[in-house]
Formats: C-alpha cells, sequence, structure tokens
C-alpha cells in the first residue's frame, strides 16, 4: 500500500505543482483533500479519483484521525496558516509536510517541532531543492572538493509579484504572509547558503530598500543582507518582489567559481563552474541525473524516511533554524546594525 497523503489548501502550488506530481511517485499517492471550498475540492477530487468520504473542510478537519486511507496531510496554506493545523494534524495523529517558510515566528515553528515530537510524527518542510538532481549533485560536487573551499557565495531570488493573483494578495498582508520577499523567495538563499557551505551563519546584517509602492505597505520588497561564517565565508542574499524573475546562485570557491542560473526553478536548474581554461557544465547528458522530479521526489522522501529510519533531509529543525535566520535578518535591518547568529550547532537542539 502507498502512503497517504492529505493536501490541505487547494491554492496554485497545490493544483499545479503538487498534485499532479503524484503521478510520478513511487510510495505515495494522493489520497484526501482539505479545502474551505467544497465545490473545488470536490472537482479535484473527481479529476485525481480521490473519493468523497476523504474531503474535508476546516470545521470537520479533526475527523481525519479516524481516517486510515490517510497517513499525512501536507499543508499548502499561506505561512502564518501552517502552524495552527500542523498542530491539529499532529494531535490527529498524522505525518506533516508543511510548506515553506515553515511559520511566521519563532515560537510558532517551535510549537510545530514540539507537537510533532510529543505526536512521535514526522515533520517534514517542503524544501524541494534538496530533491533537485542538480542541486543535489553540485552539493556533493562541492563535498568532494571539486571547486576548492567555497568562500563566497550570492543568492539572489527575485520575482514581479502581482496583486491582481490571489496568491500575491496574501503575499503582502503581514498577519498571512509574516514578511514581504524574504519570506517567499529569499528564504531559498538562506537555506542554500547553509547547505552550500555546510555551515551556519555566527552574524548577520542587511538593509531593507524603501519602498513608496502601496503595495509594499505592511512588508518589504528589496532587502540585501550579509552571513558571516566562522570559517571566514560570507553569503550575501537578497530578495525582491518587484524585478524580473530570478533564481541564481553563486559559488566562489578557491579552485573554480560556480554559477548556478536558476538555482532553484521548478525543472531545468543548471550548474556550472569555471575557473583558468576549465568549464564545467552540470546538466544532462554530461551527468547522469535521475529522471524522477523533484516534487514527487520530495512526496516520496517522507515515506521513504519512515520504513528505511534514515534521517530526513529536510526536517522540520531545518525549517526552524531557517525562520530563526529571517528573524534576525529583520532584526539586523530594523537595528541597522549586525545581529549575532551565534546560537551554536543548532543540529544538537
Ligand atoms: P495560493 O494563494 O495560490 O494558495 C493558498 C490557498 O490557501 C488557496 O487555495 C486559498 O484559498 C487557501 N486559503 C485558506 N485560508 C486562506 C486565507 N485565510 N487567506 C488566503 N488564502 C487562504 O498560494 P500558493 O502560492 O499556493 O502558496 C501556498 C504555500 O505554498 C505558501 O506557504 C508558499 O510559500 C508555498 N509555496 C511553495 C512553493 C515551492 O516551490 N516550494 C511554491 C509556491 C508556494
Amino acid at each position: 500500500r502507498t502512503f497517504g497523503y492529505a493536501i490541505i489548501g487547494l491554492g496554485k502550488y497545490a493544483v499545479n505543482q503538487i498534485i499532479p506530481a503524484f503521478a510520478e511517485c513511487k510510495h505515495a499517492r494522493l489520497a484526501g483533500l482539505v479545502s474551505g471550498d467544497r465545490q473545488k475540492a470536490e472537482r479535484i477530487a473527481a479529476a485525481y479519483d480521490v473519493p468523497t468520504k476523504n474531503i474535508y473542510s476546516y470545521d470537520n478537519f479533526d475527523d481525519i484521525k479516524n481516517n486510515p486511507d490517510i497517513d499525512a496531510v501536507y499543508i499548502i496554506l499561506p505561512n502564518s496558516l501552517h502552524a495552527d493545523i500542523a498542530e491539529r494534524a499532529f494531535k490527529a495523529g498524522k505525518h506533516v509536510m508543511c510548506e515553506k517558510p515553515m511559520a511566521t515566528s519563532v515560537e510558532d515553528a517551535q510549537r510545530m517541532v514540539d507537537a510533532s515530537r510529543r505526536a512521535n510524527k514526522q515533520l517534514m518542510i517542503g524544501y524541494r531543492c534538496h530533491f533537485d538532481p542538480i542541486t543535489q549533485r553540485t552539493i556533493e560536487l562541492i563535498r568532494a572538493g571539486h571547486i576548492g573551499k567555497p568562500r563566497v557565495i550570492t543568492t539572489e531570488n527575485t520575482d514581479a509579484l502581482s496583486v491582481e493573483d490571489p496568491s500575491g494578495q496574501w503575499r503582502v498582508r503581514r498577519a498571512l504572509s509574516g514578511g514581504g520577499s524574504l519570506m517567499d523567495l529569499g528564504i531559498y538563499g538562506v537555506n542554500a547558503s547553509r547547505y552550500l557551505l555546510n555551515e551556519d551563519p555566527i552574524e548577520v546584517t542587511a538593509v531593507i530598500a524603501p519602498s513608496s509602492n502601496p503595495i509594499f505597505s505592511e512588508v518589504e520588497d528589496i532587502i540585501s543582507w550579509t552571513f558571516r561564517y566562522k570559517s571566514g565565508a560570507l553569503a550575501h542574499g537578497n530578495s525582491s518582489f518587484s524585478t524580473a524573475a530570478t533564481s541564481r546562485f553563486g559559488i566562489q570557491g578557491e579552485k573554480l567559481t560556480a554559477v548556478m542560473d536558476p538555482a532553484t526553478g521548478y525543472y531545468n536548474n543548471t550548474f556550472k563552474a569555471s575557473g583558468g581554461d576549465e568549464v564545467h557544465v552540470l546538466q544532462d547528458p554530461m551527468f547522469q541525473i535521475p529522471a524522477l522530479n523533484q516534487f514527487s521526489a520530495q512526496l516520496d522522501h517522507l515515506p521513504e524516511i519512515l520504513a528505511s529510519g534514515a534521517p530526513s533531509k529536510a526536517t522540520g529543525l531545518e525549517g526552524l533554524q531557517d525562520v530563526k535566520l529571517i528573524q534576525a535578518i529583520y532584526r539586523a535591518a530594523a537595528l541597522r546594525r549586525p545581529v549575532s547568529t551565534d546560537w551554536g550547532d543548532w543540529r544538537k537542539i
């Protein structure tokens, strides 16, 4: 029997990326839907063969505990709504996959980690890049020393937000998003700086560009930050909601310098390393990469680790650390001075 997920929130990402990705899963299937819009849920259920008895609303959601078809929920709601529904899912005895950012405050993220421990159920964050074959090969190449010790990382994640689109509307409402472009896009760079360097920053500085656009009255548009590391490395990141889509990482190593562009796309990410006369491009067919897309691999990961006992590649603690770093970036920007993030080894929390 494959592992059954109930998707909570039937917005853009759920409908366009995650739900179709079950078709390529080896161990997971779409088993249920949770939505405030019964008609939409029924339409999707009919299209994907989900029994109507497995459709829930937010009112009767807690009854999911009596449904053995559903092993886990996957929360794909606006950011501030993640923590409460995750707690309810753990109370119902389900595993939880939750979209990034896992929560809008450190307290909420910690509450989710605690609820997972109490329930003895997995909490996994939807960090799909950890399942992207190009990203995985990039990390392997860096760890194997191919580009030399990485010393400077740059991460740029931007997109022109449209408030015509409902999925753009909650992103600029602080109560739902928790923040602007950093919460939504910059988080990819925050997370990537850590996996590319295999190190956590000890200090952050940050600047938010003032915006006169009324859309950005509650949340930041353009933000830039620098992480300083014990090893002497630096990572610069920026994110924006008002410039053309960019998803680019730079990795300056002691031997080679590398660029991922796009770095965090849904498909077709690339890695190119150069230095002197050497140029290496990481792309099919030069390197064999698994055909499986990152979304299906991410969905399969939870049943795989439950069966094998292997450690999760995207734990709640990983998500909590990013939420803590994001809050430190906001604090550094507000205080206009460096903020310490030297919290000791988060992996031992
Ligand atoms: P969306 O607006 O398209 O979908 C959100 C869904 O939540 C909608 O169906 C909406 O009806 C529902 N909803 C329930 N209560 C709501 C409320 N009070 N206000 C507004 N909507 C409410 O957004 P999305 O782009 O699908 O993003 C959802 C989550 O997925 C976010 O956490 C986002 O960061 C994440 N996401 C992740 C990726 C990724 O690549 N990993 C990509 C896109 C979005």
